[in-house]
């Protein structure tokens, strides 16, 4: 396939969206709509990342999404039904199939899989040095199940593992502003409109992997993958609406009152209030959507930096 160019008009439109929104399925999708492009959806969004990338030059979060498989535990029973299932009754233990991960501003959703004996040492060691060079890790339920299993087996495979991260976990988030009618990934999808989950077959897909079936091996890597990117498009549009985990601004350096989400400094004020206690905030509007708030203190080095 040649390079595709786009006419001024349709970069310029793709440009502004980008200031009030990162979601750039959601781009992809209305700049094909809008102007008719005979693109796929995928190609015009892998464009806008390539494009983006080369324009955004400045530091940027290295934030971190990313979902992982687990295989099926095993045990032993006497019968069907509600039962317990005691610890003496497992046969074999959960394992890591495999973890997807993406950074935010790069396109390509990364694959690591256990090995053909099934061991997941090695998809350990190398995600663990990934995590290490996250500022922010966003999963979905990410902290209470993915980073445990990993860190579950981890201390299985004896692999060093840091005790704590910097993360930012979507299901925590709707759950505290939210009442969303579900809070699973795939409604979320739906409800958000940015896309949904690849359809599976459910259980028997896991049944084949653990079998050894490459095939619904790569079958289950594509759904992974597919979830990585939904969890970020999901995340783009939670953003402006929940508060932040991370301050961008202040990890790069920036002044503090700039946008915490964005870094921009193009940013004002929406009004202000004060606490029990009598501590004046400043709640802020940044042009990427996201309000946040600042100290008195923060605002009026905001006000400084007016004058120059
Ligand atoms: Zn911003």
């Amino acid at each position: 396939m040649g390079k595709m160019v786009y006419p001024d008009y349709v970069r310029e439109f793709i440009v502004v969206k980008y200031e009030t929104t990162q979601n750039l399925t959601a781009i992809a999708k209305e700049a094909k709509r809008i102007f008719d492009l005979p693109q796929t959806e995928e190609a015009i969004r892998k464009w806008c990342s390539e494009f983006f990338k080369k324009k955004n030059s400045s530091v940027k979060i290295k934030r971190l999404f990313f979902d992982i498989e687990t295989s099926q535990m095993y045990f032993r029973g006497w019968r069907t039904g509600e039962q317990y299932v005691g610890p003496d009754q497992i046969v074999k233990d959960k394992k890591i199939i495999c973890i997807c991960y993406k950074w935010q501003y790069e396109d390509e959703v990364h694959v690591l899989t256990w090995d053909s004996k099934q061991d997941d040492k090695g998809v350990l060691k190398k995600f663990i040095k990934i995590l290490g060079e996250a500022n922010e890790i966003v999963g979905h339920n990410g902290d209470r199940f993915d980073i445990k299993e990993i860190r579950t087996r981890s201390i299985k495979q004896k692999v060093l593992m840091y005790p704590k991260y910097r993360t930012l976990d979507t299901l925590k988030k709707a759950r505290k502003y939210f009442n969303f009618p579900s809070n699973k990934l795939d409604y979320l999808g739906q409800f958000l409109e940015v896309g949904r989950k690849l359809e599976h077959e459910g259980r028997g897909l896991w049944d084949k992997v653990e079998a050894g079936n490459k095939q619904a091996l790569n079958k289950m890597v594509e759904y992974c993958q597919q979830d990585v990117i939904l969890l970020e498009d999901v995340f783009h549009v939670l953003s402006p609406y929940i508060d932040h985990n991370t301050n961008h601004a202040v990890l790069n350096k920036f002044d503090k009152w700039r946008c915490p989400e964005c870094g921009s400094d193009n940013v004002s004020l929406c009004h202000t209030d004060t606490t029990a206690m009598g501590y004046i905030k400043r709640h802020m509007k940044c042009k990427c959507k996201k309000q946040y708030h600042v100290s008195n203190r923060t605002y009026l080095s905001y006000l400084k930096s007016l004058s120059k």
